[in-house]
């Protein structure tokens, strides 16, 4: 099964995320923690996308596409995979569809998360994040049982230095400029399915199984 999840900033794909790569057995790609680990690592990569990142700006093309390619090619990757955060650009998506074409695969579902922009920024600004598994959590919809420490792993959450108002508002214009179009872009190849991501976590899981549960 080969998944992508599609939504603004804070509609909610990590979350899901996790929840659907145990119940569908099946690796959770996000392009945003691959970042983020090789900018804690000080890797050449994350040396070349930390400013980007922090600005709430997209990281370019060309360093995002092969990063994926090769993720792609793992043997995890074998069975399917998830994608979050990946594609963000009309370019993204034609270069996957380009991977895929090689290899005579195609993905099943992009799978867009729907939540009305008022939800958005409370959301994003209350999110903690683990700093080991990479875990999403919410001060008021979904606190950790511990303070500042992740449930599954025990890592120590933080906040995301991008996930402050500022940046937040920033993002979603450079969702709606640069990602949005790709719903069009999957609805015009059958692709397309819709999530209403404004319910709460669970609910929004078993819509989402629902969906998946029908490929
Ligand atoms: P994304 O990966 O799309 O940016 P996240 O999954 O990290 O979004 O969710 C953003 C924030 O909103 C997190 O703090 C998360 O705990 C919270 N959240 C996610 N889904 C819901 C929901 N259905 N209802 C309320 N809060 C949610
Ligand atoms: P996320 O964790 O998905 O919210 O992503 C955090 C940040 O990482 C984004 O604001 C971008 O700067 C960068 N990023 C993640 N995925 C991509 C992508 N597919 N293309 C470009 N930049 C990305």
């Amino acid at each position: 099964m080969k998944i992508i999840l599609l939504g603004p900033p804070g509609a909610g794909k990590g979350t899901q995320a996790k929840s659907i790569s145990v119940k569908y057995c099946i690796p959770h790609i996000s392009t945003g923690d691959i970042f983020r680990k090789n900018i804690s690592e000080k890797t050449p990569l994350g040396v070349k996308a930390k400013n980007y990142i922090d600005a709430g700006l997209l990281v370019p093309d060309e360093l995002t596409i092969d990063l994926v390619k090769d993720r792609l090619s793992k043997e995890d990757c074998k069975n399917g995979y998830l994608l979050d955060g990946f594609p963000r650009t009309v370019k993204q998506a034609e270069a996957l569809d380009e991977f895929l074409n090689g290899r005579q695969e195609s993905i099943d579902t992009a799978l867009l998360i729907e939540v009305p922009r008022e939800l958005i920024l409370e959301r994003m600004t209350g999110r903690r994040v683990c700093l080991a598994c990479g875990a999403s959590y919410h001060i008021k919809f979904n606190p950790p049982k511990n303070e500042g420490k992740c449930d599954s792993c025990g890592g120590e959450l933080i906040q995301r230095k991008d996930d402050n108002k500022e940046t937040v508002l920033d993002r979603l214009t450079v969702y709606d400029k640069q990602t949005q179009p790709l719903v069009k872009y999957y609805k015009s190849k059958n692709k397309l399915s819709i999530v209403d991501g404004a319910l709460a976590i669970d609910k929004v899981f078993e819509n989402v199984c629902s969906i998946l549960g029908e490929q």
